[in-house]
């Protein structure tokens, strides 16, 4: 039987929704949570990651602080940058857009955001945070995955899952919140990588599989059980000459096969993309709610 898909767009759309009415209440006692967004050099896919954040924030009400920087910025200038809107007072959360142009330290741009401003999660202090379970933001990627597997009725409490990939943006952070002790986690996880010695003795096992590898077709049927749940995070061109572009995106699973297994699957586009922009608005709204002494009721 197909599988059903977990359409992520319209699950971002309910947060959204719900956001906004946070928004609204805010807005009485005249808070507007705003995000400060760097972005060093003119990459293009940096570019538009960026511009559809700042869209989106001003979408749902959020202000958004846009500071475009030529690529040849030095350290000094773009850590100036830093700590103005680490104490600015209209800024509750601060976005460095990554990469760096080779020449920037990012490791020393992260640590100088303020750690109640790190809306992406990155600050060692976050990342601690969450690792001993303690309240931090979250990573936006992992946690919208959370969020599509909770809102998608899936259990997560004594699944075995089966992460593809170990970066400090997607998996590593995935495995650390799947297996804290609460009710959206208590998972058992394998997280494989390129050393990992047979991917598909781990996958065939896995109730759900979270593939995160940049590479397509690093998930086919073949290694997937029936009824397993599929997180496809992966995001790749692959040329296409029926498409204006040249090429079109896929993610790392083989979907058209997969899907005729799985009991649900994400598609690319569509799937997890517009969960990680809807988790930023979160944490910035978050930190907004913290910095005016509310207690979050999330
Ligand atoms: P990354 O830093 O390149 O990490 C890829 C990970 O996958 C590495 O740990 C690598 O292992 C592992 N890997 C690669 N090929 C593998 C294979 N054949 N078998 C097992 N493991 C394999 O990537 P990332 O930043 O985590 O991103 C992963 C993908 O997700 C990319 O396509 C990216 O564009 C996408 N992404 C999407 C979103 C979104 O919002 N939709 C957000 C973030 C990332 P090693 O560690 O051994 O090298």
């Amino acid at each position: 039987m197909a599988a059903k898909i977990i359409d992520g767009k319209q699950i971002a759309a309910d947060m959204r929704a719900e956001l906004k009415e946070d928004l609204i209440k805010l807005a009485k006692d005249g808070i507007v949570p705003g995000l400060g967004v760097i972005l060093v050099g003119d990459d293009p896919a940096s570019k538009s990651y960026v511009t559809a954040k700042e869209r989106t924030c001003e979408e749902i009400g959020i202000y958004s602080m846009d500071r475009r920087l030529p690529a040849d910025t030095s350290q000094q200038d773009l850590m100036a940058l830093v700590n103005s809107m680490n104490a600015d007072l209209k800024i509750n959360g601060i976005l460095v857009q990554l990469p760096l142009p080779k020449h920037l330290n990012e490791a020393e741009v992260l640590l100088a955001i303020d750690p109640g401003k790190d809306v992406d999660g990155f600050h060692p202090m976050n990342v601690g945070k969450m690792v001993i379970g303690e309240e931090a933001f979250l990573p936006c990627t992992p946690h919208g995955i959370i969020q599509l597997l909770v809102r998608s009725g899936v259990e997560i409490e004594g699944a075995d899952v089966v992460i593809v990939g170990r970066s400090n943006i997607v998996g590593k952070p995935l495995a650390n919140m799947l297996i804290q002790k609460n009710s959206k986690a208590n998972a058992t996880v394998t997280v494989c990588h390129t050393r990992t010695k047979n991917l598909a003795s781990h996958t065939r096992r896995a109730d759900i599989i979270i593939a995160a590898a940049g590479w397509p077709n690093t998930i086919t049927a073949d290694i997937v059980k029936e009824g397993v749940v599929i997180i496809d995070v992966g995001v790749n061109r692959v040329e296409d000459a029926t498409k204006k572009k040249g090429y079109r995106l896929v993610g790392d699973v083989d979907f058209e096969a997969v899907k005729e297994k799985a009991s649900l699957i994400t598609p690319v586009p569509g799937g997890v993309g517009p969960m990680t922009i809807t988790m930023l608005l979160y944490n910035t709204i978050e930190s907004a709610k913290r910095a005016a002494g509310f207690v979050s009721d999330k």
